[in-house]
């Protein structure tokens, strides 16, 4: 199809016709599943495809061993018959989890995209330079989320370098509960990226519906945190803006981090820089120019344990005016509630450490008592599975 109708269509989608779309679609697709032997894959789709106009080169995830976290449900524990009652959103999903192992397996790591290639869905939310939508790669289903950018607000944003940035670190990781970025392309006007889809959308939504979550829930969400941040910190990446507004909440009801617009691939050096949100700031990044300024990947143990805080008690342990915030911050002045559990009150104390040398480290959290008691069972019996 011609680049320009589906630009049309992009426009035009309206969220009950994906809605239909999906309806349709997907469930012949997953059922048609266990007969494919020969699927076709994005590979030979990127090779029939020829629209020179909006090419340009991307790297696919080519190693499906890296996924090992976010392996596709055996297509025996979810029967078909079953799926049917699910959301239509979840069966593109468990559809997307089936083909995707055999497509990042088939795939060679450089590839071509274009948007000729996707059929665009609902939109899924707008961010400050663009949206994303649902959207589907024709020829073998892939279910994803495109991201549009517009070059024009990136460039006015001027916002180049942290684009730039999200895109070069975040389509080197792989790892269940971090939002994977499969490639990108553009045209003229517009970069597009290709990312995991997270069905079930913002945490943060989630968070304001519930208020708080209780414990169980609260724990194996840090649990998911804290194997993120392992994996980001081992391969010297540090994501300096943990918060419930940047992660994605995936079908599962799984962690995807999400927003690696201000992380940074720092090998061997600290960090001078100010960013990220101030409830979540760490002490160490309050202080711009003074000579004690610079950090290193235990300013994201500090959002860790805010985040825990906020997941218990509803808002944010610093939460005041923008003074007041600054200086309880450098203070670690907070109170924990008293219906808090001990154990969660310990990890919140042992993360929000004024100094970053004396923060728990991650693999102290996984297996710190408040994590074990409520999910190190549950976690170990999934990976038995899926080992
Ligand atoms: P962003 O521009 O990344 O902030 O995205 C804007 C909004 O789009 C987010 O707040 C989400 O609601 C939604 N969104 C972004 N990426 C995805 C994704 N991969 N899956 C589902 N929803 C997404």
């Amino acid at each position: 199809m011609a680049a320009r109708t589906l630009e049309a269509r992009f426009e035009r989608m309206s969220v009950n016709d994906e809605n239909e779309y999906q309806k349709s679609k997907i469930v012949t697709t997953t059922t048609q599943l266990g007969h494919s032997t020969s699927r076709p894959n994005l590979y030979k789709v990127a090779l029939q495809a020829g629209s020179a106009n909006t090419v340009t080169a991307v790297t696919l995830p080519s190693q499906a061993a890296q996924r090992k976290g976010a392996q596709p449900p055996s297509p025996t524990r979810k029967p078909v018959a079953s799926a049917v009652s699910r959301s239509s959103d979840e069966l593109a999903l468990a559809h997307v989890e089936r083909k995707s192992a055999t497509i990042l397996i088939e795939q060679p790591s450089m590839k071509q995209f274009h948007l000729g290639m996707f059929e665009i869905g609902r939109p899924l939310g707008k961010g400050k330079f663009g949206r994303v939508y649902l959207a589907r790669e024709r020829t073998s289903g892939f279910i994803c989320a495109l991201k549009v950018l517009h070059k024009s607000e990136i460039q006015q944003g001027r916002v180049e370098k942290q684009v730039r940035r999200e895109i070069e670190i975040q389509s080197n990781l792989r790892h269940p509960n971090i939002l994977q970025l499969f490639g990108h392309f553009h045209d003229n006007k517009r970069v597009f990226l290709i990312l995991e889809f997270a069905g079930k959308g913002e945490l943060y939504k989630h968070l304001r519906k519930e208020n708080r979550f209780p414990e169980w829930k609260a724990s194996q969400y840090i649990a998911q945190m804290a194997s993120a941040l392992r994996y980001l910190h081992r391969k010297h990446v540090i994501h300096r803006d943990i918060k419930p507004e940047n992660i994605l909440v995936g079908i599962h009801g799984e962690m995807k981090v999400s927003d690696f617009g201000w992380s940074v691939h720092a090998p061997n050096s600290r960090r001078a820089t100010m960013c990220g949100t101030l409830d979540y700031l760490p002490p160490e990044m309050l202080k711009p120019g003074s000579s004690d300024n610079s950090y290193n990947e235990k300013v994201d143990l500090w959002s860790l344990g805010v985040l825990t805080y906020e997941f218990l008690v509803g808002e944010a342990p610093f939460e005041d005016t923008p003074v007041m915030t600054q200086r309880r911050i450098a203070r670690a002045d907070m109170t924990i509630p008293s219906f808090v559990s001990p154990e969660a009150r310990d990890l919140i104390k042992r993360l929000l450490v004024l100094d970053p040398e004396k923060r728990i480290p991650l693999e102290q959290v996984q297996t710190h008592p408040w994590i074990v008691k409520h999910c190190l069972k549950g976690e170990r019996a999934a990976n038995r599975e899926k080992s």
